[in-house]
């Protein structure tokens, strides 16, 4: 007869689909009954009522008990936690909500963040976002991203995520796609409707954000900024000042230049730019592959030259990314191009950018150092 002790190691290897901890470490596992046939009955405490993964545990517990030697059936029994039960477990992941704070903006903590940002709309920022998102995922890396970009909130269509976030007490439990966690601005407002964010709201949204929703253990947190240089920039300067920021930017010079005023924020709220990112760098011709310069040249390499004249250190140009059609229509169906197609150049050169920035440290470089920046001549 199988024993309590090895049901309970078995059901330690399930874990919770949306916390991402195995369930008896979250005391979800309520009674292991075991009959002298062998039949095992395990009662399993969701969440919340109606939890739409419980197919999900159920089959995971199931197979998990299978493989215990001397069990002829499974049976698992759902039932509810109750609110003193929610309570305790919030409290243990995230401690208590009076006292609860950014775990990103912790000294010490691990998680490295990367606010990408860009000048104006439409240059490509959250289709790199999510590339790179999932270059580092493929990597082995936790990631999550939190779309705060207001007139985008494009990146769960980007990657597939179609559950929406659901609500233990006072944590928001983010739904995923490919490990990839998501919060996303749009995943809060009714249907499609334009909301009109004021910068106070937008401040509160970000805040909840960060403290209120049950990341877990993060290697790297994206963050999708609104085009420009708005408001968001300086919140994400007051509640993430470790954040890095990539500045995301086509060849054309117009565009380079509105890039560049969205980056000199940094100097403002001093964060670190940890490098330009140029998109729709060119389209390989078709018939002949020669590059043709749709945008223009050189956008990327003038934003990241006087961003480094402006605030020191080395700003370096990360990447070229080509224009490619199927960056766009792996999009449109959740499937980022880094995983759907990587051999195609777009990939391998989002690739090559999420391998320099893990590959780099910690360095001061890029990072105003608060002095009153040289005014550059000539
Ligand atoms: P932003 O977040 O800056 O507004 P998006 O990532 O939404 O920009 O990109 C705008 C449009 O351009 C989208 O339709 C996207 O699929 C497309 N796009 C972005 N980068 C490329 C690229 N390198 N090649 C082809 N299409 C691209």
């Amino acid at each position: 007869m199988p024993t309590v002790e090895q049901v309970t190691r078995a059901l330690a290897t399930v874990k919770d689909p949306e916390i991402h901890r195995p369930i008896t470490e979250l005391d979800m596992v309520s009674g292991i009954d075991i009959a002298s046939n062998g039949a095992v009955r395990v009662s399993v405490l969701l969440t919340i009522q109606g939890c739409p993964l419980h197919d999900r545990i159920r089959n995971d517990v199931m197979t998990a008990v299978s493989t215990v030697e001397g069990v002829s059936r499974v049976y698992v029994e759902f039932g509810v936690m109750s609110d003193e039960q929610r309570q305790a477990l919030q409290h243990k992941l995230m401690g208590d909500r009076a006292t609860r704070d950014i775990p990103f903006a912790r000294p010490g903590s691990l998680t490295r963040i990367y606010a990408v940002a860009s000048g104006k709309g439409g240059v490509g920022k959250s289709s790199v976002t999510v590339n790179l998102a999932a270059a580092f995922a493929a990597m082995g890396r936790t990631v999550g991203i939190v779309d705060a970009d207001i007139y985008g909130h494009s990146i769960p269509r980007m990657l597939g995520v179609t559950g929406k976030p659901t609500q233990v007490q006072q944590m928001i439990m983010p739904p995923s796609a490919r490990g990839i966690k998501v919060i996303s601005i749009g995943m809060f407002t009714t249907g499609n409707t334009p909301v009109v964010w004021r910068g106070p709201m937008l401040h509160r949204a970000l805040t909840q954000f960060l403290t209120d929703v049950y990341w877990g253990d993060l290697d790297i947190l994206l963050l999708d900024l609104p085009p420009g240089t708005g408001d968001i920039a300086i919140s994400i300067g007051q509640l993430l000042p470790t954040a890095d920021i990539l500045v995301v930017t086509t060849p054309q010079a117009a565009a380079a230049e509105v890039a560049e005023r969205a980056g000199a924020i940094a100097a403002q709220t001093r964060q670190r730019i940890a490098g330009i990112i140029e998109n729709m760098s060119w389209l390989p011709c078709p018939h002949c592959g020669e590059k043709i310069d749709v945008f223009g040249t050189g956008g990327g390499q003038s934003v990241a030259e006087s961003l480094t004249r402006l605030l020191g250190g080395h700003i370096p140009l990360l990447g070229q990314i080509p224009l490619d059609p199927r960056l766009r229509t792996h999009a449109d169906t959740g499937d980022p191009l880094v995983l759907a197609d990587p051999d195609t150049p777009a990939a391998k050169e989002l690739r090559a950018i999420a391998d320099k920035l893990t590959a780099r440290g910690r360095g001061l470089a890029g990072r105003p150092l608060g002095l009153t920046p040289v005014p550059h001549h000539g």
